[in-house]
């Protein structure tokens, strides 16, 4: 566990399955830090445009939409909340539905730009920040202090996120590789940004990669 305390920025890349929210959110918890969930922003974007039955195609409509919806989204590791126009979207934005459309809605250059700077005044608001996403070490936050992408077995990944959502093992796994190979248009899934240390969570449980992570925070307050 930490002993001195942390300012600056974390960055948590990489796939569905890998470990990244409770991760991010434990990480934050035990550094006394903000914690900010990319993917949910991602997510609740991808709700109103369902909501306003607009192409994902079409950028300018979808803009009007994004700009015309009141969207919050709560920091601290232990209220973690996404808000559309006042009411608590966390459970719909994790559903089949919204999982089916976000890689078309977050493919959209304009999308990207305007959650992008959302982000970046978000993280330059907070003193200390884990931010977990698929470009945060790339694009939102090159300048992060701590750079870390987490993976593991695509089988491992199936099987944790089926144990979330309760489909079977078969359906998440390949759900899993639809929604990997239509994020690597935009964002890069399968592998580490420069200058970001991998971390394989196959056979580590969350205890093992926490201390990992503070090892490696350890590391980077001695160099
Ligand atoms: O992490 P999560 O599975 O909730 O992310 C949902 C989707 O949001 C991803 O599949 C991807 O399409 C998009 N996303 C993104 N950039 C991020 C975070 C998420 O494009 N930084």
């Amino acid at each position: 566990m930490p002993t001195t305390p942390f300012d600056g920025i974390i960055a948590i890349d990489g796939p569905s399955g890998s470990g990244k929210s409770s991760v991010s959110r434990r990480l934050a918890t035990e550094l006394g830090a903000a914690c900010l969930d990319t993917g949910a922003m991602y997510r609740a974007v991808t709700l109103a445009v369902m909501r306003s039955g607009v192409s994902h195609s079409d950028a300018a409509t979808i803009m009007k939409v994004v700009e015309g919806t009141r969207f919050e989204f709560g920091t601290h590791p232990d209220d973690r909340y996404t808000r559309i126009d006042d009411v608590n979207v966390d459970t719909e934005i994790r559903g089949a539905e919204v999982t089916a459309h976000v890689s078309a809605v977050s493919g959209v250059p304009e999308v990207r730009q305007h959650l992008i700077k959302l982000q970046r005044d978000i993280i330059a608001a907070a003193s200390a920040i884990v931010v977990e996403g698929r470009d945060i070490a790339e694009v939102v936050a090159p300048h992060a202090d701590l750079k870390v992408y987490l993976t593991a077995d695509p089988a491992e990944r199936a099987r944790r996120r089926s144990g979330q959502n309760g489909a079977d093992i078969a359906t998440t796994a390949a759900d899993i590789q639809r929604r990997d190979t239509a994020d690597s248009k935009t964002t890069r899934p399968h592998d580490a940004a420069p200058g970001a240390v991998v971390v394989d969570t196959t056979h580590l449980d969350l205890e093992q990669v926490l201390t990992v992570l503070f090892e490696l925070l350890a590391q980077r307050n001695n160099a």
